[in-house]
């Protein structure tokens, strides 16, 4: 059963990587053919860049994730602002946000964290990402952070496509997509790194989710430090 499914595996992945080297051998030979127009070039170029990004991605998640679940990964803990981690991660997506005109917010409290900053940089970028990339032209986004005790709880909520209890019951698996079309981004590793990071850290991820009703992650995770009792939470604010 193992053997079977790593041939899985191994020919999903090789699909993937064929899909846009098919692509990108096509439009480069393309372009070798004369009459094309400036504008026809540039855009075949245009398909070339974006379909290697997509292979980059591809060759990086795949990569990560092997070294996540071979576990013996180096886990370098130290204590960090994971308010700021956060925060950051919003500014890069905000972007994409504002392309479709989606309001993202954040709610975003002080918390020091002894963790693996570097890895949990995946967590938040593929949770708050997933969240553009499945919520429609106009819906919205909020985020939130809070501690509770020892822990960092995490929050995002679309207004998405939400998931039905099936789809929900398959998205961590590896290559999982609830709608295989390529037109979005992504090719189904973002919640196995996800799942996979917050088991290294002790951590824990639940979904509420209901179709066409929109998606709520919550993450939870141990190794907040206690706060100092200067701190306060800042009100809630549109990160634009
Ligand atoms: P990818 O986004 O590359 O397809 P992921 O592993 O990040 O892969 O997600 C797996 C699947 O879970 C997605 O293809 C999608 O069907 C579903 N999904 C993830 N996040 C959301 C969300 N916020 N709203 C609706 N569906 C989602």
């Amino acid at each position: 059963a193992v053997r079977a499914r790593r041939d899985e595996y191994v020919n999903t992945f090789t699909h993937e990587f064929k899909t846009p080297l098919t692509a990108i051998r096509g439009f480069a030979e393309l372009l070798q053919e004369p009459g094309f127009t400036e504008e026809e070039q540039k855009k075949y170029l245009q398909i070339i860049a974006s379909e290697s990004c997509q292979l980059t991605q591809l060759a990086n998640d795949a990569l990560l994730l092997t070294k996540l679940e071979s576990k013996d990964m180096p886990m370098v803990k130290e204590d960090f602002w994971l308010d700021e981690q956060i925060s950051q991660c919003l500014t890069l997506l905000e972007v994409s946000a504002r392309e479709k005109r989606q309001s993202l917010t954040a709610d975003i409290g002080p918390v020091e964290l002894c963790g693996s900053e570097d890895l949990l940089s995946h967590v938040w970028m593929n949770l708050v990402s997933n969240a553009v990339k499945y919520t429609p032209e106009g819906g919205s986004i909020s985020v939130s952070l809070r501690q509770q005790g020892g822990e960092a709880v995490f929050t995002v909520s679309d207004t998405g496509i939400g998931m039905t209890e099936e789809v929900k019951s398959h998205i961590f698996d590896r290559y999982y997509q609830a709608d295989p079309s390529h037109t979005k981004k992504g090719i189904g590793l973002g919640l196995s790194i996800v799942h996979s990071v917050l088991e290294l850290c002790g951590g824990r991820i639940d979904v509420e989710s209901a179709p066409g009703k929109g998606s709520t992650f919550t993450v939870w995770l141990p190794g907040a430090l206690p706060q100092s009792e200067a701190a306060v939470c800042p009100p809630q604010r549109d990160i634009r």
